[in-house]
């Protein structure tokens, strides 16, 4: 017999990343999904979540501030990561100055020919580095480092 469960989880309307504790991701209600979430730091405002990484809370005011919206050319890389090179784990980290996205690498240690290339023609000159950190275990890290587009 098959049967079709719904389960709920919290997604970061800036960086799209999911809310998980230590093992889940998904909870069988709302309402535990976003518990779980605000108790992790996340803030919420009119029905969207931001994770830790996107909102800072105004210390005068107290009121939630989320970051600058990602650049479209962060929103395509995420993409082309999430659904072409099937990167588990993706991660992004912002400075003043750079994005740098981690994620780990599905079946090939490294990116595949087309995909290297796709993503150095889409940064073009912003592209800082492409990298494959090696780590205690053989995990395929990658490591893709470029300036925030001017404006
Ligand atoms: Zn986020």
């Amino acid at each position: 017999m098959i049967i079709t469960e719904v389960f709920f989880g919290v997604k970061c309307n800036r960086c799209q990343e999911i809310c998980k504790d230590d093992e889940h991701a998904y909870w069988s209600d709302e309402d535990s999904a976003i518990e779980i979430a605000h108790e992790s730091g996340w803030a919420e405002i009119k029905g969207k979540h931001y994770c830790i990484e996107c909102h800072e809370i105004n210390k005068d005011s107290g009121e939630i501030e989320v970051y600058e919206e990602f650049p479209e050319v962060l929103k395509t890389l995420n993409k082309f990561i999430d659904r072409i090179c099937f990167g588990l784990d993706r991660r992004v980290f912002e400075n003043e100055r750079t994005f740098k996205v981690k994620f780990h690498l599905y079946k090939t240690p490294i990116l595949k020919g087309f995909e290297h290339e796709f993503i150095k023609q889409l940064l073009g000159e912003n592209l800082i580095s492409i990298q494959y950190p090696e780590g205690k275990f053989a995990t395929n890290k990658c490591e893709i480092e470029f300036s925030k587009p001017s404006k």
